[in-house]
């Protein structure tokens, strides 16, 4: 019997001994066999974070930061097993996966150390003797409830500002990457986290995860994955006047002025959209090129994605650029969006279909793919892909490229390349998106906020915002007597 649930610091299969196989998309095979959890389940750890929060939030921030810092020497001392899980369960080649993880335990040291410098502020009171403190006190039980894209990282990110305030924690992996994420923790539970403050609960999420957002018993519910979920989740967190972050899907653009330098924005726009497959918030979805330099990048960039390596075997092969899609309806989504657009008069310039190959057989694969003369009506210029799939449309003015990017429901991430400060500055005001990258495609630094506007999610994750995301205030107002 698979004993993978973490309840009150136990180790335990699903009350109605339900379990889950976790496969490796590259090629079928079952890499391990894991609890399906239930709503009793939900329950009863929803019970043990409630009893655990007084004794966590309890402690001080210094003690808080020295179990985060030793569970985080546990898990380094566990990279390499953490790393192949992680390449196992998603098929993202070794070297991305240990990017991935070792970020996620700095994410945790960083955040142990945030949590001892949180001051606050007081004043004199302006109506007699008054003194009022402004106290910032940790939420209560959060409910975390992460994708299988970055199983680790991005369940990182709110357990090191949720943990650092003194929160306590359910947490539902995702059913199709659990693995990694669950030694993530197993690293606290080893580092004398007390029994409660952490537990895991695996199975599905139109189960599992709708019972922690529904349940009174968590307090908050900080969430990762669809814009369609996202918006269920706000919804029914309405119910309850419960505080929800919601980091959604995106259509992050990217967009070439006419004086750029294309030998750096060639390969950093093919990096951004292809690596992980296109399976990340803010991988690339649309690229928008000025005229007088479209034909020289379409062509660059076309080429440059014929040669990217796809991987079979991201432990054999490490230093791949991508492996395969996470699962079947991934790959529809690619399908559909690329169908759609040659039915619209699009062309393909490289990819388009499956790699060939016996290797390939038995996994959810696809080429990098380039589209040209797309336009705005296609499936693949309003909806978020997913997948390893990139359109280049032209445009005539910069302010004309900005328009074309803004013109989804997502506001994510984006990015500009120009070496031309004005273009630059017009571009960063007013392109719509919580994040954005000029001449640099990624947006993501723990020490600055991350989020969407628009449909791709709301509140912020990463920076201070992220830490005040798990906390309340309280203003402490307090009459003297002058003594004189
Ligand atoms: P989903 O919304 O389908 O799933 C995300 C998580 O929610 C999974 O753990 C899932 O469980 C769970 N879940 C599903 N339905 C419910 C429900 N009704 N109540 C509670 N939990 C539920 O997203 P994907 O897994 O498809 O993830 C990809 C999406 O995530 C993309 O749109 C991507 O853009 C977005 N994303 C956003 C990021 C950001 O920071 N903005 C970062 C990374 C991804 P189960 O696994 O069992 O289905």
């Amino acid at each position: 019997m698979a004993e993978t649930l973490l309840i009150n610091g136990q180790w335990v299969a699903s009350s109605d001994g339900g379990t889950q196989d976790v496969t490796n998309p590259a090629n079928g095979s079952v890499i391990r066999t894991i609890s399906k959890g239930t709503a009793a389940d939900v329950q009863a750890a929803l019970e043990a974070a409630t009893a655990a929060f007084p004794v966590w939030a309890g402690l001080s921030a210094r003690e808080r930061a020295a179990i985060m810092h030793r569970a985080m020497d546990i898990f380094r001392a566990n990279l390499d097993e953490a790393n192949r899980l992680l390449t196992q369960e998603h098929g993202k080649p070794l070297n991305d996966s240990n990017k991935e993880n070792s970020y996620s335990a700095d994410v945790i040291d960083f955040y142990a150390e945030e949590g001892r410098r949180l001051d606050g502020t007081h004043f004199a009171g302006d109506i007699g003797p008054t003194h009022s403190f402004v106290l910032r006190q940790p939420i209560g039980v959060v409910g975390a409830i992460t994708p299988w894209n970055f199983p680790v990282d991005l369940l990182a990110w709110k357990l090191g500002p949720g943990l650092a305030a003194g929160c306590t924690f359910v947490i539902k992996p995702p059913s199709e990457a659990p693995l990694a994420a669950t030694l993530f923790v197993k690293s606290f539970v080893e580092a004398g986290i007390p029994a409660g403050v952490l537990n895991i609960v695996t199975g599905p999420g139109r189960s599992v995860g709708a019972e922690i957002v529904t349940n009174p018993l968590s307090r908050k519910v900080a969430f990762t994955g669809s814009t369609a979920t996202g918006l269920w989740i706000a919804q029914q967190a309405a119910q309850q006047l419960k505080p929800v972050t919601l980091e959604l899907g995106g259509s992050a653009p990217f967009v070439v002025a006419d004086d750029a330098d294309l030998d750096m924005a060639v390969p950093e726009a093919l990096r951004r959209t292809f690596s992980h497959t296109g399976q990340i918030c803010i991988s690339v979805n649309r690229i928008f090129v000025h005229r007088a330099r479209y034909d020289e990048f379409t062509q660059r960039f076309a080429d440059a994605a014929s040669k990217l390596r796809v991987t079979a075997d991201g432990l054999a092969e490490p230093d791949a650029d991508m492996g395969p899609m996470i699962n079947a309806s991934a790959i529809e989504t690619v399908v559909g969006h690329v169908e759609d657009a040659l039915e619209r008069g699009a062309a393909v310039l490289t990819g388009g279909q499956a790699p060939s190959g016996t290797q390939y057989a038995h996994g959810y694969f696809y080429l990098p793919t380039v589209l040209t003369n797309v336009n705005r009506d296609m499936r693949v210029m309003r909806e978020e892909t997913f997948g390893p799939l990139a359109p280049i449309a032209a445009f005539d003015t910069l302010e004309e490229g900005v328009e074309m990017a803004n013109d989804t429901p997502y506001g994510l991430a984006a990015y500009v390349y120009t070496n031309d400060l004005d273009k630059a500055f017009y571009a960063a005001k007013h392109l719509r998106a919580g994040g954005v990258g000029i001449n640099v495609n990624d947006i993501t630094d723990i020490r600055a906020p991350f989020g969407g506007m628009k449909q791709s999610g709301m509140g912020r994750e990463l920076g201070q915002p992220g830490l005040d995301a798990y906390m309340e205030y309280k203003h402490v107002r307090y009459r003297y007597r002058d003594p004189r």
